[in-house]
């Protein structure tokens, strides 16, 4: 069975290709952070070594279990900061890393019968390694499915892209999210609400929430640091830049989260301005929200969301991040009434 949740669009397309084994070699599988990009590329990995399933993995053989486990020796996770290239580039997929995947892939499957190549983090790719990888998806190796994970697509080179079949993973509703937690993650009704609120559709991000109380605490933590800093003078926002260009250097998707934070309450500030305070995200924090909005007018409001949004495509870019977050924090509104 499918362990992926609310991606029928996508099953529909790979059980029959799967089923007649005219599968692609390549997938590009997009979505935003948490919303089951891993999971559908362990299951697809599953699917090609079941040896019960035809198109769909059965779960419980040894080739399904091991590759769940992790332990399966034909499946291969490549990350950023986790292969040979980590102490150099923590926040890039390396040529040094590809290449390993690669020797590895040139040989036939050792427990299985399709190796499975998982890129997660495509777009993290040095260009060296981008080249490196654009070589064999020219030419693929038989028995060989490489998956790329990418939570910005527009991020991937076009040469990449253009070699790969793309699929988007789409967000859940709320509703479907919050009986789900529910019944099959044994979530209170009221733990089940606020989690597919503040999820935005991104299943594994309410797991892990559930089983992990630190994820609430470390929001709550972004969240009251972030209003410290609206509040603060220059120094201080300063400061936060080099702690934010800091985390990017160490732990990029963490500083991508922290953005995504940002942009989550500004955008909370745009619909407080326009009435539509049902929306809001963070409705926990509707007061502060409130508050603050009275000090700003919409139009910077709208501003800084459109400098935020340049500056997290620019990161992605590589640009250098302490310029990037100091340029952000400089153009960040003064309130109404702040010295
Ligand atoms: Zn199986």
């Amino acid at each position: 069975m499918w362990t992926i949740f609310g991606q029928d669009h996508l099953l529909k397309r790979f059980e029959p290709a799967l089923q007649q084994g005219r599968q692609s070699h390549a997938y590009l599988l997009c979505g935003p952070p948490h919303v089951g990009k891993m999971t559908l590329a362990l299951n697809l990995a599953q699917a090609l070594n079941c040896l019960n399933g035809q198109g769909v993995p059965c779960g419980t053989c040894t080739q399904c279990t091991r590759i769940a486990d992790g332990h399966h020796a034909d499946v291969r996770v490549v990350a950023p900061g986790q292969g040979e290239d980590s102490r150099s580039a923590r926040t890039m997929i390396g040529i040094n890393d590809i290449k390993e995947a690669l020797r590895r892939v040139s040989l036939n499957p050792y427990e299985g019968s399709t190796s499975v190549v998982i890129l997660d983090g495509a777009e993290s790719m040095s260009d060296e390694a981008a080249n490196a990888l654009l070589k064999t998806l020219e030419e693929p190796p038989p028995q060989v499915m490489f998956l790329l994970l990418a939570g910005n697509e527009g991020a991937v080179l076009p040469t990449i892209r253009s070699r790969c079949q793309s699929m988007s993973l789409t967000p859940l509703s709320k509703d479907k999210m919050a009986e789900r937690l529910v019944t099959q993650h044994q979530a209170t009704p009221e733990q089940a609400e606020h989690l597919s609120r503040l999820s935005r559709g991104c299943m594994g991000w309410a797991i892990g929430a559930l089983g992990d109380p630190q994820v609430l605490e470390q929001r709550q933590a972004d969240l009251e640091k972030m209003q410290e800093t609206l509040e603060a003078g220059l120094e201080t926002r300063f400061t936060y830049a080099n702690e934010v260009a800091t985390l990017f250097a160490n732990e990029r998707e963490a500083a991508k989260d922290l953005l995504s934070i940002w942009l989550r309450w500004w955008r909370d500030l745009l619909l407080i301005k326009e009435g539509a305070d049902a929306f809001l995200h963070n409705s926990d924090y509707e007061e502060s929200l409130k508050n603050q909005a009275s000090g700003l007018s919409t139009a910077e409001v709208v501003q800084f969301i459109n400098r935020l949004i340049q500056t997290m495509s620019n990161l992605d870019s590589n640009v250098n991040p302490r310029l990037a977050m100091e340029v952000l924090m400089l153009n960040l509104p003064i309130e109404a009434g702040q010295v």
